[in-house]
Parts: C-alpha cells; structure tokens; sequence
C-alpha cells in the first residue's frame, strides 16, 4: 500500500518543476525544523504538523533500487540447520560450477569438520564458502526455524562459522525495529525515527565495509537484528511510510547512533566515538522528553569484594577499595558530566581507568550509563545514582517515543536528536513498484 506521503513525494520527483518545489520547501521546512533545536535549552519546540519533505540525494550517495546488506547473524557457529523455503533453492560451494537445485521444505545439516564443510553428512571439499539462495527472491530459507532470508553464505575459517544473511534493507529494517523498540507499544512517530536512523547507520556502514565480508553484526555491536514479526503492520507502515529516507549532513551519510535513554541532555559524539567528533548532527542536545523512562535516573548498589573480582575478571588488579572517585566529563550543559574516568583508591595505591571501561566491567546493567551524579560508601559497597541509560550519542529511545506520545512527528523528533540534518532520500523505488 503506498502512502500518502510516499504519492506526493514520488509526484515531486517525477518532475524537474516538482523537483525545484521539493527542494524549496525542503529548506523551508529544515530551516524551520532544524535550527531551532541546536539550542542548549530544555524548552520544548512547537508541534509541527506540516507535510514531510525531504532533499535529493546528492549523485555520491543516491541508490538506484532498495539496496542489499549483509548481515553477520552467527559467528562462531559450529553446527546449523537451513531449511528450504517452498519455492526451492539453489546451492554453491566456494563457487564451483553451476551449483545444486534443492527441494523445496529440504533440511540442510551443515557442520565444520577439520576437512570443511558437510552437508547433511556428505564431505563438501576444503573449506570455502556455502552459498544458499532461495529461488523465490520473496521467500526466506530458515535458520534454525526462523525466517531469515532469500541468501544465506557461510563462510568457513577462523574459529569457526560465520553466516551472513543478505536481504533486502527495507526487510533488514523491520528486524531492526523488532529488536530495537517495543514496537508493539510504542508510537508510529517514533517507530518512524528509528527506521531512519537505523536506515542511515546501516546505510552508513554499508559504504564503510563495502570491502569486507559483511556489513553490520545482529547485535548491539551495530544493530539488534530480530527476523519473524516483519508482517507486524505497525512495522512495515514505519518502514514503508519512511522509504528510502536517511539523514545526511553536508551531503554525506553519518552513523546516526542512538541509545536507550539519555538522562536529559545527549552527548557529543566526541567522547564516545572520537572519529565522529566532527559530524554536526552529533553534537548532542537538550532532550526534555524521557523523563518516563524507567532508567532516567538509576542507583546502583556495588558490593566492595564483587567489584574487586569484577575487576580482576577484566585484568584489572587492585587492593582492598576504599572509594570511588568520578571525573572528568564536560559540565558546559549544565547538567550532570558523563564522567570520563574513574579513580580507584585501594589498599596498594590508586587505579585510574576509562569511566566507560570502568561501567563495563563492574556491570553495564547496573551502572546504565557513564552520567554518574554521586557515589556513598554504603560499608559493604558503594551506592552510587546516575542518569540515563546506554552511550547517549545521538537519538534518546524513550526520548523519542515521549515526543510521539505529545504529537511529534518523526522528523521533528529526528530534527531534535541530529540537530542540522538533513532528511534525505537516499533511493526512491518502491516496494510496490519491484
Ligand atoms: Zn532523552
């Protein structure tokens, strides 16, 4: 079904008229959308109900057709079950010859020996690459039961097997939003933001490994990817409703990180991931909207002898703690630093570590972020508060789904969290039209 939005925005472009119009009206509208949200203030913006529009992508990024990613859903694997969807499959093995037709509803056993892979018992040769597509490019072969994908590689080498799904971005996407968010409570505003986020992190990262193996990982190294509920109507609106949109800043992709919750202020993305200090739209903001979120503010109860261990776990040896001393962190915003380091004074000295080394190891999911506001000895431990939850860079989860719940639309809320970009349509076939 094609939206509203999507007829009016493809009718733009069908003409160099629609074009001139579209690309007017899109300053207007992210001058209007954008500028104001760069301020430091906590106040909110007025609700803007105002048709979306989006820029052209400039030649260096735009795409023609919805494009293919590929993403690393095991590594390690030892043993795997693909199973054949209806429509049947064709199999090749590091690229010989015309490979093998496969029935379909076949169960495919598939195990690393010393001598390469085997297939339902039978030897396939050195160790290569297994190639499984399915002959329907609509229908997805099983991995272990679950749905996954018309293209599946296995690659052998290492500590064992890797296996990569290849699939359409757009369907890539709804796994996204079904491991990201709780979709199935959370507003279509906000479902919205995150697939263009997620869009231009996984488009981003596309271009980056371009020559390696796979593009992102199923997990919070990139994204959580989690196939099965793609049929889910608020999920494929989001996606489809959004299309081809991602943010660029001065005509580039950026990876537009995201987090769970930011305790009230986003940070830059100086502190986290240096290499993208220079992107705009990462410079963090004032976010007045997640206060609701059970991890807005935290405390964290760190017993003295398990920190110690927690410690030692990590190669980090110390003596008998005596306290904990947070520092560092930029205090400009007028809200509680994210601390960038931790003293530790013990028993045989003090140890100074990175503050987000310091969270990972004593517990990420008790110490939720690195915006410590105080610490206690408690006599058995530390009791220590904070805010936020997850690195802050970028889009707030809660933060969004708090401007959803007051009538935000997505780009106004997309508008908030990468302050100065522009929304952008990357590729702009429709699923309707393939
Ligand atoms: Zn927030």
């Amino acid at each position: 079904m094609r939206s509203y939005f999507k007829n009016w925005t493809d009718r733009l472009f069908k003409s160099r008229n629609g074009r001139r119009t579209l690309v007017a009206l899109s300053l207007l509208t992210l001058l209007s959308l954008f500028s104001c949200t760069s301020r430091k203030s906590a106040s909110k913006p007025p609700v803007d109900d105002r048709p979306v529009s989006a820029i052209p992508a400039p030649e260096s990024i735009a795409i023609v057709g919805t494009p293919r990613i590929r993403v690393a859903v095991a590594k390690a694997a030892s043993d795997l079950r693909v199973t054949v969807p209806p429509g049947g499959a064709r199999m090749r093995y590091s690229g010989a010859g015309e490979g093998r037709a496969l029935p379909g509803g076949l169960d495919l056993a598939i195990s690393l020996r010393s001598t390469g892979l085997a297939l339902n018992s039978e030897n396939l040769g050195a160790p290569g690459e297994l190639r499984i597509e399915a002959s329907n490019p609509r229908e997805l072969l099983l991995l272990d039961g679950k749905p996954l994908a018309p293209e599946l590689r296995v690659l052998t080498g290492g500590a064992g097997m890797t296996v990569l799904a290849h699939l359409d971005l757009e369907v890539y996407l709804t796994g996204v939003l079904a491991g990201e968010v709780p979709y199935s409570r959370w507003g279509s505003e906000a479902l919205k933001a995150q697939a263009v986020a997620s869009r231009t992190y996984a488009l981003y990262q596309m271009k980056q490994h371009r020559l390696d193996a796979y593009d992102v990982e199923a997990t919070t190294a990139d994204q959580v990817f989690r196939l099965g509920a793609q049929d889910e109507p608020v999920l494929r609106r989001a996606i489809e409703e959004t299309y081809g949109l991602a943010l660029t800043s001065g005509g580039r992709l950026f990876p537009a990180f995201f987090h769970s919750t930011c305790g009230g202020h986003t940070d830059s993305a100086a502190g986290v991931f240096p290499e993208q200090a220079l992107v705009e739209p990462l410079k963090g903001a004032a976010c007045p909207f997640c206060t609701e979120s059970p991890s807005y503010r935290w405390q964290a109860e760190l017993d003295r002898k398990t920190l110690r261990e927690r410690l030692a776990a990590g190669g980090v040896n110390v003596g008998a703690i005596t306290a904990l001393i947070f520092e560092g962190g930029d205090t400009a915003n007028g809200w509680p630093p994210r601390r960038t380091q931790v003293r530790i004074v013990h028993s045989s000295g003090e140890t100074v570590l990175g503050a987000n080394r310091f969270r990972l190891l004593a517990g990420a999911g008790q110490l939720k972020s690195v915006m410590f506001e105080s610490v206690a000895d408690s006599g058995s431990g530390f009791a220590v508060t904070g805010r936020g939850f997850g690195h802050g860079v970028g889009l707030c989860q809660y933060g969004s789904q708090g401007m959803a719940r007051e009538g935000y639309r997505f780009q106004q809320i997309l508008g908030l969290y990468y302050p100065g970009a522009d929304l952008t349509k990357v590729y702009a076939e429709t699923v309707a039209a393939r």
